[in-house]
């Protein structure tokens, strides 16, 4: 007697291995056993024939950590087929937190606006056991794994004061990073490209990865450049993990800006090249040409370092905001801008919380000022005050070509690095990056079925098994026996992400049911509302 049997499905197991017509049966909320000709009586039957049958998918790189606790279904996630997220990335993360900088940590997240809601934080917990102790009290929709944002470690110990660590304060992280590792959390990861973490120096990080070493865990790294300075922040990354010996996963791995585009072999070069000498290396990669950041990475970093309410004060006052302007427009003449890499025309707004700016969603900045008549660095100022310095964008900057030959590489993970939205209630907001509904759908659509880009078997294993192995999921990630019944069942003819840069609320198509633990939680389009979801430690 089993609990769910799946007939007649193309399974794909996530290895890499050819699909096969096959039966799963699940007990208890494990993969009971997988064959052509199961003998076992089932309660509840699942037909999927035509249908692809594989592991549910691994979010390696996910942002869900806010949006989790407003809406726990996850729903922009599940409804890819997506059963677990990798939360934390990008330097960002709710834990750990101390009562001595609970506003800096604040500041932090929201000035780096990938965050959203910080009201949370710091009132049901401050270690990041306290944290896993009250996510697992959540019923959640989706598995979640949570991993320790450097830039809040980074200010929970020193504030967002800028320079770099005392001893006392290195030793500070140091312990800090411990503790946390030990208490659950699946990594660190960082986001050196915005403040504060960009004040760190990479021996600082070196010497936290030695920690992650030493607890067998995970270093991901959103580098300290991806357009101008990419290679020198690659090369960063590898010395982190060369020096350390711990593992590292370079985020969202791209080309930025027309200078960089089609330097794929110089790319591949040198990360090659680390792997062929021990390092640990791994890369993940969304499938858009626009990323998703924040408008200060426009404004120069010692107005923002000190935090939002100085940075009001700085671009308020008439003799340094002339200053400000006089620097950028130095830096645009010099090509080491961001301008550089993406001109105002291929930056659009994404997400604003005034009332008065809500129509300007979705529109580039080039156009916007060009309709209020106003120079569009006074504009970008003025919007960065009156939003507090948190405004979302989506900046176009990415090849085509480049997407497809990273995609093709056999060590390229498949994420999303978006967070969990839904097409109701407080999450249907904004002109959000369509990764959040369609990343993975997108790959399987788009890149499998219609351009070819990958066989359906290597995408499968790009989302399933490859970040499992990464992550040290042993239970997840490949159908077998014993492994946790998550599973997607999709339709290879029809499944495609919907959302678009200029319509971005829609949810995926083809996605025809998504199972947790053996429990069915999409099913035919129906959110059935079971709520199975783990903290994953
Ligand atoms: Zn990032």
């Amino acid at each position: 007697m089993c609990d769910l049997l799946i007939k007649n499905g193309n399974v794909i197991d996530g290895s890499g291995s050819p699909s096969y017509l096959s039966n799963i049966a699940i007990k208890n909320g494990k993969i009971e056993r997988i064959g052509t000709s199961l003998d076992i009586n089932c309660d509840k039957v699942i037909d999927a024939s035509n249908q692809i049958v594989c592991p549910g998918f691994i979010d390696i790189h996910s942002h869900t950590d806010a949006t989790i606790m407003i809406n726990p279904r996850a729903e922009s996630k599940i409804r890819q087929g997506i059963t677990t997220e990798i939360v934390g990335n990008c330097g960002m993360s709710a834990a750990p937190l101390t009562t001595a900088f609970l506003s800096e940590v604040k500041d932090h997240l929201t000035v780096n606006s990938d965050y959203g809601k910080t009201d949370e934080i710091g009132k049901s917990w401050i270690t990041f056991g306290e944290y896993i102790k009250f996510l697992n009290e959540l019923s959640l929709g989706i598995n979640i794994m949570p991993m320790v944002g450097f830039g809040t470690l980074r200010s929970a110990v020193m504030g967002l004061k800028s320079g770099l660590p005392t001893k006392d304060e290195m030793r500070g992280m140091e312990d800090l990073l411990e503790k946390s590792l030990e208490e659950g959390a699946a990594g660190m990861s960082t986001g050196l490209e915005y403040v504060p973490d960009s004040l760190s120096h990479v021996d600082e990080l070196i010497q936290l990865c030695r920690v992650i070493k030493r607890q067998n865990k995970l270093y991901a790294s959103h580098i300290r450049g991806e357009s101008q300075n990419l290679f020198p922040a690659i090369e960063e990354a590898i010395r982190s993990g060369e020096e350390s010996g711990c593992r590292i996963e370079i985020s969202h791995l791209k080309l930025g800006g027309k200078f960089n585009w089609g330097k794929t072999d110089q790319l591949f070069d040198l990360l090659e090249r680390a792997i062929s000498r021990g390092v640990r290396l791994s890369w993940d990669q969304y499938p858009y040409i626009a990323w998703g950041t924040g408008l200060v990475d426009y404004i120069p970093r010692w107005v923002i370092q000190d935090g939002h309410q100085k940075m009001i004060e700085h671009l308020n006052d008439n003799s340094t905001r002339k200053k400000i302007r006089l620097e950028i427009n130095k830096a645009i003449k010099m090509g080491i801008h961001a301008y550089n890499t993406a001109p105002w025309e291929n930056v659009q707004i994404a997400m604003v919380k005034s009332p008065e700016y809500k129509s300007i969603e979705g529109k580039r900045i080039a156009e916007i000022s060009k309709e209020l008549n106003t120079d569009p660095l006074d504009f970008v100022f003025d919007l960065l005050i009156k939003e507090r310095g948190s405004v979302k964008t989506l900046v176009f900057c990415m090849d085509e070509e480049d997407i497809e030959t990273i995609m093709k590489h056999p060590r390229t993970i498949i994420a999303s690095d978006g967070r969990a939205v839904a097409t109701y209630g407080e999450l249907n907001k904004g002109s959000t990056h369509p990764r959040y509904y369609g990343a993975f759908p997108r790959v399987l659509g788009k890149y499998v079925r219609d351009k070819k880009v990958l066989s359906l078997e290597t995408a499968i294993k790009k989302m399933t098994s490859m970040p499992a192995k990464i992550m040290r999921l042993d239970n997840r990630g490949i159908l077998s026996s014993n492994k946790v019944a998550d599973i997607t069942i999709f339709d290879q003819k029809t499944v495609c992400d919907v959302a678009t840069f200029e319509n971005p609320h829609q949810y995926s198509k083809g996605i025809e049911k998504v199972i947790i633990s053996g429990e069915v939680i999409i099913d035919q389009g129906n959110h059935t509302n079971k709520m199975v979801g783990q903290i994953i430690k």
